[in-house]
């Protein structure tokens, strides 16, 4: 994968993004993304994804807290509209739901599942494991769906306990995604990536410089930014591919922080 000039497309198996853009066509032909999440004190999880959106590409991204009390404004990042979560129209955005959530987030996700397109992250899958009716709302959603569980999650969608789920990663990855109709990223090391279809992709970027606070919430953002042109499936496993990759380029001598790894893809 190049992450220079153009838009790269998955290194893995199937068939190439639909839509290969150049870098310097992205501002403006992408839609709006939205993060919903940041809980009281949880409010740089939801930053962090939109920060990475937006260096991602994305036209145009608002986070909208599910704290009330929260601020108005990312100093470090003014351009990130930040607003109350329910001030803002979800239907017409690639939305990232989850980063920072907390609870907060159930009374959110009737409203979220009307997004145009969704990553489901972090809280928004613990309360989605909870609630069988939310699981019902899900799988009868017709617009593209990205949950991005890592194996604890994943584990309480199933039913399962952790052990259970890493044992066959690919054959969780795949029940997941059948089960709720949406593309499901597995996490860590070799990071699976199912279609509901069945299709499978296994991720052979990244390492364990990865396993810090923050980075699946980069991640979260940079697939919603990628969901503004591209199928989900290709979507998630291009931004799979490449955050791995900006983890395995990224200087030895240099501390990879999440904060650092969410505006690292423009600049790369
Ligand atoms: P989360 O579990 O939500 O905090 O996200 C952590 C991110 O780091 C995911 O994208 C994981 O796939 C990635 N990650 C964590 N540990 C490793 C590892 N040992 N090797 C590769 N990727 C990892
Ligand atoms: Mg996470």
């Amino acid at each position: 994968v190049d992450a220079g000039a153009e838009r790269p497309t998955a290194t893995l198996s199937g068939p190439a993004p639909t839509q290969a853009r150049r870098h310097a066509s992205h501002k403006g032909s992408y839609g709006d993304v939205a993060v919903i999440g940041g809980a009281a004190g949880m409010a740089g999880a939801a930053l962090l994804a939109g920060r990475a959106a937006l260096h991602h590409g994305a036209g145009r991204v608002f986070v909208g807290f599910l704290d009330p009390a929260a601020g108005a404004l990312d100093a470090q990042q003014p351009d990130l509209m930040v607003r109350p979560w329910d001030s803002l129209a979800l239907e017409g955005m690639s939305v990232a739901c989850g980063c920072g959530g907390g609870a907060a987030v159930r009374a959110a996700l009737p409203r979220v599942l009307a997004a145009r397109a969704l990553v489901l992250d972090a809280d928004a899958l613990n309360a989605l494991a909870a609630d069988a009716p939310l699981q019902a709302l899900l799988a009868g959603r017709s617009a593209p769906t990205v949950l991005t569980p890592h194996p604890l999650e994943a584990a309480r969608l199933l039913g399962r306990d952790t052990k259970a789920v890493q044992a066959d990663r690919i054959a969780s990855a795949r029940e997941l995604a059948r089960r709720f109709a949406s593309v499901v990223v597995l996490k860590g090391s070799g990071t699976v990536i199912a279609s509901p279809e069945g299709e499978v992709r296994i991720n052979p970027t990244g390492n364990a410089r990865l396993a810090i606070a923050g980075t699946g919430d980069v991640l979260a953002g940079w697939i919603a930014a990628r969901m503004g042109s591209e199928p989900a499936f290709e979507a998630a496993s291009a931004a799979v591919v490449l955050h791995g990759l900006a983890a395995d380029r990224w200087p030895a001598d240099r501390p990879l922080t999440a904060g650092a790894l969410a505006v690292s893809y423009a600049a790369s």
